[in-house]
């Protein structure tokens, strides 16, 4: 385990190492803690990654320097050097490059405040610097085998959270009982913790996309949206299912058939090369069939992976500029319809994009859950 987790992270690093011969750069720092945890293993809040042809330095100080030398002895980290930081994380970072010997340094344009570039500039004199944008965040955008192997694991202890639903959510509860009755089922069944505020969302409240829990009580009637999510091992999985508490409505039920066609129809548009775009197409055509394209108020999905919301974004075309689908990319397809008056329908899986075209990491059913 610890061994390949050091392989991991050496092929992330010679990836990045091919990047800085195509771009000419001696170097790149690496500031987002997400990307320090993506190519080092080192998950700490504070600390600088300094990427160079030759290799890994990371600077961290006092609140980390231990954990972080524990961490390389016990084969978590990559093949990284650990250079404490006793005073200021500038001049640690000025002292490296200067012994490093490099001159044309990479920043990460995204991650770094005007006010952090002028201190490098200071204290690191003779240094050119060159903004990147989201190198880092491209790598991370195709999963390798380890991650795999984690999204599967990680997928296949949702479904089984999920499977628990029919003992958490019932009627006269309210959304906030659910949700911390959900919390604690996701931690129960191996997560680290949620990976996002669980979303419980009953009633006129389903309508809104993006509810918070209440203090309203399940009453007969209610269609309830469940979208939940777990980190395992870092990366973040994210489900959404539904409960109808009692007999729903003949048009709660069409809302529902329509959206869990438009989940199956998202699903096997899915397969490397197409547009993201197209899979929000595949999924909204249904819906507007139904007269419910107004219904549906959001993108169809998120990129997944050490953050809950990555890229690629599957939108519509005119929103974003458009990545195509490749092997290896992760990510939800969640179309969902809500109308005031009826509710909120929304059914979400996570997917990988196969050579073929995708595999259903989760595979909890879609049926609603009656309570
Ligand atoms: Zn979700
Ligand atoms: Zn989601």
């Amino acid at each position: 385990m610890a061994h390949s987790a050091h392989l991991t992270h050496t092929a992330r690093l010679r990836a990045l190492q091919a990047y800085l011969d195509a771009r000419r750069l001696d170097a790149l720092v690496v500031s987002a803690p997400v990307n320090i945890a993506y190519l080092s293993g080192f998950a700490g809040s504070a600390g600088l990654l300094l990427v160079t042809r030759e290799g890994l330095f990371l600077l961290v100080d006092g609140r980390y320097d231990v954990a972080a030398r524990e961490s390389l002895v016990a084969g978590r980290l990559g093949p990284v050097t650990v250079e404490r930081v006793d005073g200021r994380y500038d001049q640690a970072l000025a002292s490296v490059i200067a012994r490093e010997g490099v001159r044309h340094v990479g920043l990460e344009a995204g991650n770094v405040t005007v006010a952090t570039l002028s201190a490098w500039r200071r204290a690191a004199t003779g240094v050119e610097w060159e903004p990147t944008e989201r190198v880092v965040e491209g790598q991370r955008l195709i999963k390798d085998a380890a991650e795999i192997e984690t999204f599967r694991r990680a997928a296949k202890t949702l479904d089984y959270m999920a499977s628990r639903l029919g003992t958490i959510v019932a009627r006269g509860q309210t959304e906030q009982a659910v949700a911390s009755g959900i919390d604690a089922a996701l931690v129960d069944a191996g997560f680290q913790r949620p990976a996002f505020s669980t979303i419980v969302a009953s009633g006129p409240n389903s309508a809104l996309p993006h509810a918070r829990p209440t203090s309203r009580r399940l009453e007969a009637g209610d269609l309830v949206v469940l979208d939940f999510g777990g980190v395992l091992d870092g990366y973040c999985v994210d489900l959404t299912r539904m409960a109808a508490v009692g007999s729903p409505t003949a048009s709660a039920m069409a809302l529902y058939e329509g959206v869990r066609e438009a989940n199956a129809s998202a699903v096997r548009a899915v397969r490397p090369g197409v547009p993201a775009s197209d899979i929000d197409r595949a999924a909204r055509a249904v819906l507007e069939a139904k007269n419910l394209g107004e219904a549906f108020r959001h993108a169809t999905g998120h990129g997944l992976g050490l953050e809950v919301h990555e890229a690629p974004r599957l939108a519509r075309p005119d929103s974003e500029p458009q990545e195509r689908l490749e092997e290896g990319m992760v990510f939800t397809i969640e179309p969902g319809a809500y109308v005031e008056g009826i509710g909120g329908v929304r059914l979400e899986d996570d997917v990988l994009v196969t050579p073929g075209g995708c595999e259903v990491l989760t595979k909890a059913p879609h049926d609603l859950l009656r309570v």
